[in-house]
């Protein structure tokens, strides 16, 4: 099975190889405007999905192609930090080679200790926050039942204390479902407490669920 994806120029990272370590479609989240399609495991359990040793492999022998690669990015058909060699592989790519490693993440499980540790591997994280009202959130995310957004920022709070890499968070906006006035007004009190590196705000730009 294809792990691994481009190089492909992507606006934030510049020339991207995608790593995909979750099969369509598992995510803590069935968000309204994911262009991957509708989740079909709605789940927070982390698990191991693949044989991480052959997905390190396929990373591996990209990167001895020419191509020109400015990070790894570890992102794909679903929640990333789902899968629970998420680390490991972090790990061990980040020993193979000197390329910068990223991962994108909706940072739902960013509560989770474990889940942290795995992210602190990495150069840099860039999680999601859509809303900060627990209405909004399961508008727009349709989380897992389990998750609360109060935790979802706590999570964030917690890793930022821990990582003294870049995090830049991105803000998905989308008209009548999360851009009410007093849901932003709150959201920009959130974020400005949370020290983001970068805080970049986004709109469906492409088809969405
Ligand atoms: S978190 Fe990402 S993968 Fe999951 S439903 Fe939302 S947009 Fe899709």
């Amino acid at each position: 099975m294809q792990h691994v994806f481009g190089p492909v120029p992507s606006r934030r990272l510049g020339y991207s190889l995608g790593v995909d370590i979750i099969p369509p479609k598992h995510c803590s989240y069935d968000c309204v405007y994911c262009q991957i399609g509708k989740t079909t495991h709605v789940e927070t359990t982390r698990k191991s999905f693949y044989d991480p040793g052959s997905i390190i492999e396929q990373v591996m022998e990209k990167v001895s192609q020419p191509d020109m690669i400015d990070v790894i990015t570890f992102s794909g058909s679903g929640e990333p930090t789902l899968n629970s060699d998420l680390g490991f592989m972090i790990r061990e790519i980040k020993w193979k080679t000197s390329i910068p490693v990223a991962v994108i993440t909706n940072g739902s499980l960013l509560c989770d200790k474990g889940v942290r540790d795995d992210l602190k591997e990495a150069d840099m994280v860039l999680p999601s926050l859509d809303a900060v009202s627990q209405t909004v959130f399961e508008r727009i995310n349709r989380p897992h039942h389990s998750l609360d957004v109060q935790a979802v920022i706590e999570g964030l709070r917690a890793f930022r204390a821990e990582f003294d890499r870049q995090i830049w968070l991105e803000i998905m906006l989308i008209k009548n479902i999360n851009d009410d006035p007093e849901e932003l007004k709150k959201m920009a009190e959130v974020v400005s407490g949370l020290d983001m590196d970068r805080i970049q705000l986004n709109t469906v730009t492409r088809p969405p669920s």
